[in-house]
Order: C-alpha cells, then sequence, then structure tokens
C-alpha cells in the first residue's frame, strides 16, 4: 500500500505552522531556572516534598492538587503511609559524619524506616547500597513497599569504610497521612481530551524527571492562552501508584482521552526516543513520528513493552488509552540514571526547549486533524438507496472514491482522522475528501472534532 502525501499536514515534507495558541517562544532558560528551584527538594511518592513541588509548579499553572488518604484502595494497590524526613547521617567511631542526608537527598534509601542505634560494619553493610558501574555517584534507591532502612553511597566510599563501631541516625516518619498529586484541565471547545502526564515522585535527580516536571508546566503555560479543540489534562503524578490512584478516581471519563503522552527524560543531550502505545497503530503514534520526522530530529520508534513509566498503567488492558511516551535516552540506558550524575550538570537549557518545541509541534499537529463519525456503524449503511453508487463509475479514479467512502465509513470511528485514513488505505487527500463532502450529503457522517 503506498503512503499517501497529505496536502493538508505536509508541503515539500515540511510541516505547515498553524499555531492555534498564542505562540510564547519557549524559554530553555525557564524551563532550567524551574528544575533548578526543584532540585534540592527531597521528593518521594508522598510526604511533604511533593507537597513543595506542587507548590511551586502552582506558581505557574493553577494546578488542582488532590490528597488520597493512607489506605484507600486504588484498583489493586493501597495507598501507603506517608514518608517525611527530617535528618539522617552514619557517623564513624570518632563521631565525624561520613553520610549526610544535609549533603544530598539521595544518600537515604527513600522511604527509609526511622533508627537510631550503633552497629558494627558488616551489619551496616547489610544496609548500604552503591552502584559500582559509578563509584564515584551516589546510587538512587527506594523501598516503598517493603519497610527497610539504608543509606546509599559511593562505590568507593564504601569499599574504604573501616571495620569499626558506626552510628546510624534516620529522623524519618511512617504514617497515616496521604498521597497528592496535582491536576491541571484546559478546557477545549469539546470534551475529547489530550491527556499529559509526568512523575513528580524523584528527589534531587534533574533529568528523571524535572525534566519531564519543566516541560509539562511550560507547555500547559503556553496552552493556557489557547482556543484549542481538544480539552488539555496535564498530570503530575507520583510514578505507579500516583497513575493508579488517578486511574481509579476517572475510570468512568477516561474514554474521553484520544491521545496521550507520558513526558520524561527530556534534558539531556541524547536523541529523541518516542514509545508507541499498546494499541500501535494510533493517532498520537502517527502524528508523533510524522513530526519527528519532519522537523527531521535524529529518534528511534520503539515498541509497547510494559514497563517504563506511567505509560504501563495507562495501557493496562481494561484501558488501553492511547497514551504513548517520549524521551529522550531511555531510562537505564545511560551511565548516569539513578544516580547522583543526573544532576544540574546533565540537562541543558537548550535541550529542554528543543523538547518542549517539539511536543509543541505534536499538539499543533493534534489540533489541526479533522475526525468525523460514522453515524450508521452497525454494518455497511446501504449505499445504492442514497444514491451513492451512481457517482461511482468504472474508472480507476471512481474505483478509488469508492474505496474512500467504504474506508471513511469505516474509520471514521473518533479514533481516526481523515489524515490518517488517508495515510492507512494509500489514497491521496482530495478522494478522501470528495468521499467525506458525498458523505455528510447524505448524513451518514458527522464531525466529531
Ligand atoms: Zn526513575
Amino acid at each position: 500500500m503506498g503512503r499517501a502525501i497529505c496536502h493538508f499536514c505536509s508541503r515539500n515534507g515540511r510541516i505547515l505552522k498553524y499555531s492555534f495558541y498564542l505562540k510564547t517562544t519557549p524559554n530553555g532558560k525557564d524551563l532550567y531556572n524551574l528544575i533548578e528551584k526543584l532540585f534540592p527538594i527531597n521528593r518521594s511518592i508522598t510526604g511533604d516534598g511533593v507537597r513543595e513541588t506542587l507548590s511551586i509548579i502552582s506558581g505557574i499553572i493553577p494546578l488542582e492538587i488532590t490528597e488520597i488518604p493512607s489506605g484507600t484502595k486504588v484498583l489493586d494497590w493501597e495507598i501507603p503511609f506517608e514518608w517525611n524526613i527530617k535528618d539522617a547521617w552514619i557517623k564513624n567511631s570518632r563521631g565525624e559524619t561520613i553520610v549526610d542526608f544535609q549533603q544530598s537527598n539521595l544518600h537515604v534509601l527513600n522511604y527509609s524506616i526511622p533508627v537510631n542505634k550503633q552497629l558494627n560494619l558488616s551489619d551496616l553493610k547489610e544496609h548500604l547500597f552503591t552502584n559500582p558501574e559509578m563509584p564515584d555517584h551516589i546510587p538512587y534507591r527506594t523501598s516503598y513497599h517493603n519497610p527497610n532502612w539504608g543509606f546509599c553511597l559511593p562505590h568507593n566510599q564504601f569499599t574504604n569504610l573501616a571495620d569499626e563501631t558506626y552510628e546510624v541516625f534516620i529522623d524519618s516518619t511512617l504514617a497515616p497521612g496521604s498521597l497528592t498529586y496535582g491536576e491541571y484541565l484546559i478546557k477545549g471547545t469539546t470534551d475529547e481530551e489530550v491527556l499529559i502526564s509526568t512523575h513528580i515522585c524523584h528527589p534531587s535527580l534533574a533529568n528523571d524527571n524535572l525534566s519531564g516536571i519543566a516541560v509539562a508546566t511550560f507547555l500547559a503555560k503556553q496552552l493556557m492562552q489557547s482556543k484549542a479543540k481538544y480539552s488539555y489534562r496535564f498530570l503530575f503524578v507520583p510514578s505507579t501508584i500516583g497513575s493508579i490512584a488517578w486511574l481509579s478516581r476517572n475510570e468512568k471519563t477516561v474514554q474521553n482521552i484520544k491521545h496521550g503522552l507520558v513526558l520524561t527524560l527530556l534534558g539531556d543531550s541524547s536523541m529523541f526516543y518516542y514509545k508507541k502505545t499498546r494499541r500501535a497503530r494510533t493517532e498520537i503514534d502517527r502524528i508523533v513520528i510524522k513530526v519527528l520526522n519532519d522537523l527531521e530530529k535524529k529518534h528511534k520508534v520503539i515498541d509497547f513493552y510494559p514497563y517504563g513509566y506511567d505509560e504501563r498503567q495507562y495501557c493496562s488492558p481494561s484501558f488501553n488509552l492511547p497514551v504513548g511516551r517520549l524521551s529522550r535516552k531511555p531510562h537505564g540506558e545511560f551511565p548516569e540514571y539513578h544516580t547522583s550524575a543526573d544532576n544540574l550538570d546533565f540537562v541543558k537549557p537548550e535541550k529542554l526547549e528543543e523538547s518542549l518545541e517539539l511536543i509543541s509541534t505534536v499538539l499543533e499537529e493534534i489540533e489541526r486533524q479533522e475526525v468525523y463519525l460514522n453515524l450508521y456503524p452497525k454494518g455497511e449503511p446501504m449505499l445504492g438507496k442514497r444514491g451513492l453508487f451512481k457517482v461511482i463509475g468504472g474508472d480507476a479514479q471512481s474505483k478509488d472514491l469508492q474505496m474512500a467512502i467504504l474506508w471513511m465509513l469505516n474509520m471514521s470511528d473518533g479514533d481516526h482522522s481523515m489524515c490518517f485514513i488517508s495515510e492507512l488505505s494509500g489514497i491521496d487527500m482530495e478522494t478522501i475528501q470528495r468521499a467525506k463532502e458525498l458523505l455528510l450529503g447524505v448524513e451518514l457522517l458527522k464531525k466529531l472534532i
């Protein structure tokens, strides 16, 4: 099947720029400044660090904050106790602090239970975590659902620890509280939604995922001034449990989501990676790949797999939402991942800006699509009695039009735009347009978007 060139999307292979919002030039420095401000905060899946983070974002866009009490059932999960921490350290036998939470919040195993005791080196080692592949950096480790305490430190420091008595202290609380997430809905002229989701649970790590937070925040800021067809829903949620909690509270309305993106890892210098939706052949898949190609961005497309970020939840079988994931180098594939080397030097203002511009272009492209709905979707409607066979003769052009009518009827289910149908069918856009006009004329179609 040939690939149709859609004259409505492209001219000479380039995307036409129709801004549907007031174009404010994204400035990478603004995004970077937000990252700098959020970087020192100790975040987790619950706690005051998440609230402080959302409060800072609320200074830029008006977030609605939701608190879900500990113990609440959310799908197959339960909201855990809330975790907060004031201080933590390890002291050697001379009373010198050798690991200090005040120096880096990565030093503490995230969700550590409180501890205050003396112990020898071999017992201490049971609670120490390192990354030998990045021996000068502190790894980021968590223990959300398995009560434990621990410290993370550079492997080179770990191997030089003397065989002596150590004092460990973690001033944390794990107690009934709540899980917090932020949400911002920008109403469009329709109820059909585009979901932008990003995770907010990592402590001092810049690319994973302050970059995603910064891009989503400034994308929302741009869209605040828009006159868009779609409604745009921005979610700032703790990874996994946060998106599961949101889904559990919005089960009845998630089918309004027609396109979605999970944003993460968008500030480093590597190329773009797009992870397709579970359905694999949706409008968001088509458009992101098209924009990456049209803007000549170096990129790689990955098929869906059930691991990664919150796309796992949105694309779980029952929801199966058309949500893809846009990142640069994916998690686990760069040495700085989940270590203290994912710091403010690792993310670049110009890369953040490039990421924001790319996603803005994707949204513009989504907005420009026309979507129709087949009003008689049960079986093929009878075309003869509506006089539609009269337009179909024996020549090749007529044959294309006949096929275009069938394609438009079959694929106009609310999920496929005319450009998508043109691409799927290999029929040029003019013929698809003509089929649409004929079908509108006999009231077999109505415009949805
Ligand atoms: Zn991570």
